[in-house]
């Protein structure tokens, strides 16, 4: 891929990154906040623990894009940005454009999803 196509997908992966780390500090501090304001209240409670349930899985899915997206400023060190990481073919740019952090190109994903790889 050429170098200034890698740049945008560089600046945009660390975007984002930056965005998710907000994110999963803000749940983090919030479900800590839900855990202050418990009371004795029975539905607040339930509500409650609701509330840090999604919060938490919310942060669950946060954390494992921070994770692809760093695999993916990895990638663009090693010089292996854009290439499937199961069959070395070019990503489709419309999958890098909808998701920067992608590893597989869509072949593969699918077949990854259906649990053949
Ligand atoms: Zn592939």
């Amino acid at each position: 891929m050429d170098k200034k196509k890698v740049e945008v997908y560089r600046k945009r992966l660390l975007a984002k990154h930056a965005e998710l780390l907000r994110s999963v500090t803000k749940s983090e501090q919030d479900g800590r906040e839900a855990d202050e304001e418990a009371t004795q209240d029975i539905v607040d409670k339930a509500a409650n623990s609701y509330t840090k349930e999604f919060l938490f899985h919310q942060s669950d899915e946060n954390r494992r894009v921070l994770q692809l997206i760093g695999e993916a400023l990895e990638r663009i060190k090693a010089g292996t940005y854009g290439e499937c990481v199961a069959c070395g073919e070019e990503v489709q740019q419309k999958r890098l454009e909808a998701v920067p952090w992608a590893r597989h190109c869509i072949e593969c994903q699918e077949k990854q999803d259906q649990g053949e790889l």
